[in-house]
């Protein structure tokens, strides 16, 4: 299963953040050790979403390669800083095509958006729960996978002025109902918080000195991350996180 990471605090620069630290994202991406079965390493593609200082709209870098053959990005990463990011690695599920446009951070206005996990019994479990969309979100779906679904499925509810961490746990409860045993870890920010799931999937927070850092995996061994329990809904700025268990009442809803 992929690996994704989200930051809120100071501005520091994407190699800080994503490639330098001792478990970064960056060795996630070939030595994971939570992965749960789900794959072995997450190198069918990765991206990386900021909002550049002042902007409210993200810029993006994905590529369908794996992250550490990307010079390219290794050397942007030195030059771009951004106090707000949103960055992910890539195992594509069996049958998922390997391309750029299936890679998060999926993005829309000011929106990040990540998936960590699976839909299972994907397309047939979610296929009704799907048709309840406007057409046209589902034929401009950035990619034919369980992410980019469950991603227009989020969207929907965030245009129609639901709050993301409301939106993420609808989502993944609705998910969960029709394809019981998903891993639905979610992940969004819109630059200055940030709401996240952790559904049958390992998800980490550390927060402190005005930043919050959220990753599927803790990217060093320092004493403040915490392990967000299963089936909870996490949600952050910069400086406060709050952990609620995911409301199932919330499947019941159009
Ligand atoms: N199922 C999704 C995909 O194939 C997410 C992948 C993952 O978490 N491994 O894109």
């Amino acid at each position: 299963m992929c690996r994704h990471l989200a930051y809120l605090g100071p501005l520091r620069d994407l190699a800080t953040l994503l490639l330098d630290p001792p478990h970064s994202l960056l060795r996630q991406s070939y030595a994971p050790v939570d992965m749960r079965g789900g794959g072995t390493i997450n190198a069918d593609g990765f991206g990386a979403g900021w909002y550049p200082d002042g902007a409210t709209t993200p810029i993006r870098y994905r590529r369908a390669v794996p992250i550490w053959t990307d010079s390219a990005f290794a050397a942007l990463a030195r030059e771009v800083r951004s106090g707000a990011v949103l960055a992910a690695v890539r195992s594509a599920t069996v049958g998922m095509p390997v391309v750029e446009t299936a890679c998060a951070p999926f993005a829309a206005g000011r929106w990040l958006f990540s998936h960590n996990g699976v839909v299972a019994g994907w397309p047939d479990s979610v296929a009704a729960l799907a048709s309840r969309l406007p057409v046209t979100e589902l034929l401009t779906l950035e990619a034919p996978t369980d992410s980019a679904l469950l991603w227009a499925l989020v969207h929907h509810r965030l245009a129609a002025g639901a709050s993301p961490h409301y939106a993420l746990g609808a989502v993944t409860a609705q998910v969960h109902a029709c394809a019981p045993g998903s891993r639905l870890n979610l992940l969004i920010t819109d630059g200055t918080e940030l709401a996240a799931t952790a559904v049958h999937h390992a998800l980490a927070v550390r927060v402190g000195d005005g930043e919050v850092l959220v990753c599927s995996e803790p990217t060093d061994q320092s004493s403040g991350w915490e392990s967000v329990p299963d089936c909870h809904l996490l949600t952050a700025t910069s400086s406060t996180v709050d952990v609620v268990p995911i409301p199932a009442t919330t499947a019941e809803e159009p």
